[in-house]
């Protein structure tokens, strides 16, 4: 029997496939275990939440600049970085049922999580996480490569020649978002473990002696970034302190939403000290180009380096579990004889479509289409005209379309439409004129 927590995983998971937002890649040949493909609703939902991060994050700072490096670099950066010498989960099998899993994730190492078998595990062994591929025509170690296991590593390999060709001084940050690669051993629970995922990074370089005041800035800017920009519930957020700190590191924490299968992270925001430049000097013997030159005290040096990580995935993982809602007592009121109305209570920002438009009758489509056309200019949006007006809500409260304009037969004479609110399941007419900035105002307030 599934817990009501993975009941309600099982009813997301079965509604964005049906609805196109997110389902298994590969599917027609059985699926491929954590990788995952975004559908037509799943698109604009993630660009969404992606310019808002882009938008926060480098766009309304004169300190942050952007980089978009490729997947795969040089060997030696994952050398200098230690990802291929310890980049590795311990790793153990189950002699009965043959499935694998991470021990760290183990209640009891003993005791296999998935057919309870006692004894049955093999000694943990080590598992480097590296995907691994070959460049040009031999494929031997010589030639071996590995798509990139985090977006940061080519932001400090790059960091001189940004810092040369913007004139940034210390204190700044470069921030990339793109695809990063893991071979997790056990891919779960949807696509909040995938293998290939992406990234929202920013790596912030600062003075040492500066270094705290800007760790404890960037850990509020990320905390206002989920409850302020994303409109997230606080109590749904939480910071989680690590104990065990790297021993590079002098303070990290992660910031964990409460998911239905419990609290996990979904950002992490970390003090890196010196370690990343100074191994980029060591291994590639560039040492100006990972050092500053501090015109100020005339001396260069190793710039200190807190780091803003979050998962594009996970986050809108996040949104989806906590926009899902099942209402019962509302359906009633727009003439359904379902009694369960599911709606995704999305913040309007980052709603896969902000506005339907719902001619109530196919008479009204020549009216309804230029509207439409108009709307679609300032919104993403979308026109409906078949099955009942209760049906084609439903249609949008599933996807969490915030704004349902109907054209109707007084709109010939009213010149005006009703907005059907989401959420409230509230309606107002509002003059044709002004319909896109009563909407525009209602993105604005609800934000
Ligand atoms: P975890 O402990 O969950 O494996 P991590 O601490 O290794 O994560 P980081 O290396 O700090 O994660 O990565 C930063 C962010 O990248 C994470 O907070 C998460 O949002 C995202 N991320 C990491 N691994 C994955 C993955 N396998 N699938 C989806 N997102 C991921």
């Amino acid at each position: 029997m599934a817990t009501p927590s993975e009941e309600l995983m099982n009813k997301l998971v079965a509604l964005c496939k049906r609805r196109g937002i997110l389902f298994q890649s590969s599917e027609i040949y059985g699926g491929i275990n954590g990788f995952w493909d975004y559908g037509p609703y799943g698109v604009p939902l993630r660009r969404a939440v992606e310019h808002l991060w882009w938008k926060y994050m480098v766009e309304e700072r004169d300190n942050v600049v952007g980089l978009d490096s490729t997947i795969i670099c040089h060997p030696e950066v994952w050398r200098a970085s230690g990802h291929l010498e310890k980049f590795s989960d311990m790793m153990t099998d189950c002699t009965e049922c043959k499935k694998r899993f991470r021990v760290d994730q183990m209640e009891d190492p003993n005791v296999c999580p998935a057919c309870g078998a006692v004894g049955k595990m093999t000694e943990p062994r080590e598992f480097n996480l590296m995907l691994k591929t070959f460049v040009g025509p031999v494929f031997d170690e010589e030639h071996a490569a590995y798509l990139r296991a985090e977006t940061c590593q080519p932001i400090f390999v790059d960091f001189n020649t940004i810092r040369v060709s913007t004139r940034q001084k210390l204190p700044f940050g470069i921030a990339q978002i793109g695809k990063s690669f893991r071979n997790e051993i056990n891919p779960r629970n949807f696509t909040f473990r995938s293998r290939e995922f992406t990234q929202m990074e920013m790596e912030f370089f600062c003075k040492e002696d500066d270094s705290m005041q800007w760790f404890d800035y960037w850990h509020e800017q990320r905390w206002n970034f989920y409850t302020k920009v994303l409109g997230l519930p606080e109590d749904k957020l939480h910071i989680h302190w690590h104990e065990k700190l790297a021993h590079y590191a002098k303070k990290a924490l992660d910031i964990e939403f409460q998911f239905p299968f419990g609290w996990d992270e979904i950002e992490g925001v970390h003090h890196r000290g010196q370690w990343d430049m100074s191994r980029h000097a060591e291994y590639s013997h560039q040492d100006a180009a990972c050092k500053y030159f501090d015109q100020e005290i005339n001396q260069a040096y190793f710039p200190t380096v807190v780091e803003t990580s979050c998962g594009l995935d996970r986050i809108v993982l996040m949104l989806l579990c906590n926009a899902y809602d099942e209402d019962t007592a509302a359906t009633a009121k727009e003439g359904m004889d379902e009694d369960v109305r599911v709606v995704m209570h999305f913040n309007p920002k980052i709603a896969p479509v902000q506005v339907a438009v719902l001619p109530l009758s196919k008479k009204l489509e020549a009216p309804a289409q230029d509207l439409y056309k108009k709307i679609r200019k300032k919104f993403r949006a979308e026109y409906d005209v078949t099955g009942s007006i209760g049906k084609r809500y439903r249609r949008q409260d599933e996807i969490g379309t915030p704004f349902c304009i109907t054209y109707d037969f007084e709109t010939e004479n009213d010149h005006a439409v009703t907005v059907r609110l989401r959420d409230s399941m509230e309606q107002d007419r509002v003059p044709l004129a002004e319909v896109d900035q009563f909407i525009a105002d209602k993105i604005g307030d609800l934000t």
